[in-house]
């Protein structure tokens, strides 16, 4: 069987997200891979060291410098007659060109895969984590999204690949990208960190959101994640959210400061090593999931424990 990756990248370099599902890739048979970008020829080199990659295609146009889905999913279609499956990172853009690829082959998507069974049947959670769903397809043609924290990230050396240029059809005219507003931080990304300090509605509003949670964070080197109560109530911006509607994290370590741990928060973060959570309702949801317990006000208890570390 022949995988196709799509390769996540800021044009510069590979992003982490690309990893895993190259591994997941890698369990259905040979894997090559897709950059298309613009002035992305350093991105092919960095993706053909990947191990264990045979082939990069390399697509570089302007028409997809930003990723655009109407631009990149007739371009992978293409390429798809000669590739049984293409597997995407279920990341935000991930998400957004799978459905688009899925659609112009005429196949069903398959979301979110946790495992590979076999070339036709996987794993995927369903009920917000609750249940785990084996799918089994009859599409020739697979088109699946995959969840990052549910394999190994592939080693980013040791392969050998080939870097090969493919031409596009470029822009397909039906979007145009009008502009980005990230935040800009020095912490690491919320889905690759080791280390993860995340707030809730307990912390009342955005100014005891940064002088309590951020100092934490600075003193672990941890990336800083929120509730969906947080985020909606203006606390952080939207891209903080762990969950359900939010990003799936699984780091090493995850402190869930003032979260009472609603099912669709559990969604996002259950599967991390270690849990520790501080609460001041020794009775919330949230210490079922926990490794370690603090039944206490976060107050009190988040200054002492920024201070004695
Ligand atoms: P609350 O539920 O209000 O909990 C606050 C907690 O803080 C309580 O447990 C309380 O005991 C504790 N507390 C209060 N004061 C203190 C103090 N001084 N010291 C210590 N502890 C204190 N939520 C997400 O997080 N992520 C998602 O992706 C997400 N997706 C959703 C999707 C759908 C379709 C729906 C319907 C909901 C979704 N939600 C999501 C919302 C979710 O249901 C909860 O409403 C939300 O997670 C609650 O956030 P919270 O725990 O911060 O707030």
């Amino acid at each position: 069987m022949k995988t196709l990756v799509w390769v996540e990248h800021d044009n510069k370099h590979v992003k982490d997200a690309t990893l895993a599902t190259v591994t997941a890739a890698s369990k259905l048979g040979e894997v090559h891979l897709l950059v298309a970008g613009s002035g992305a020829a350093g991105v092919a080199d960095e993706a053909a060291k990947i191990a264990g990659v045979g082939k990069v295609h390399l697509a570089d146009d302007a028409a997809f410098e930003h990723a655009l889905a109407e631009n990149v999913a007739p371009l992978i279609v293409t390429l798809m007659e000669s590739h049984d499956a293409i597997l995407f990172p279920s990341t935000t853009t991930g998400k957004n060109i799978a459905p688009r690829v899925a659609a112009l082959l005429d196949v069903m998507q398959i979301s979110d895969i946790l495992s590979v069974e076999s070339p036709d049947t996987f794993t995927r959670p369903i009920y917000a984590g609750n249940a785990i769903a084996t799918v089994q397809t009859s599409d020739k043609k697979l088109v699946i999204t995959v969840r990052g924290t549910a394999f190994e990230k592939a080693a980013t050396s040791g392969g050998s690949g080939t870097v090969e240029a493919v031409g596009g059809s470029g822009d397909a005219g039906l979007s145009t990208f009008a502009g980005a507003e990230i935040a800009e931080s020095t912490r690491p990304e919320l889905t690759a960190a080791k280390v993860i300090v995340s707030g809730g509605r307990a912390l009342q509003n955005s100014e005891n959101f940064h002088a309590l949670i951020e100092p934490l964070a600075d003193k672990l080197g941890a990336a800083v994640g929120a509730s969906r109560a947080a985020v909606d109530a203006g606390y952080v911006p939207n891209d903080y959210q762990v969950g359900q509607t939010g990003k799936i994290v699984a780091p090493e370590v995850y402190i869930a400061i003032g979260i009472s741990g609603a099912i669709q928060h559990l969604a996002g973060m259950k599967d991390s090593k270690t849990i520790i959570a501080i609460n001041k309702d020794e009775d919330a949801p949230i210490f079922q999931v926990a490794d370690i317990g603090l039944v206490g006000d976060l107050f009190k208890i988040v200054p002492e424990l920024t201070e004695k570390l």
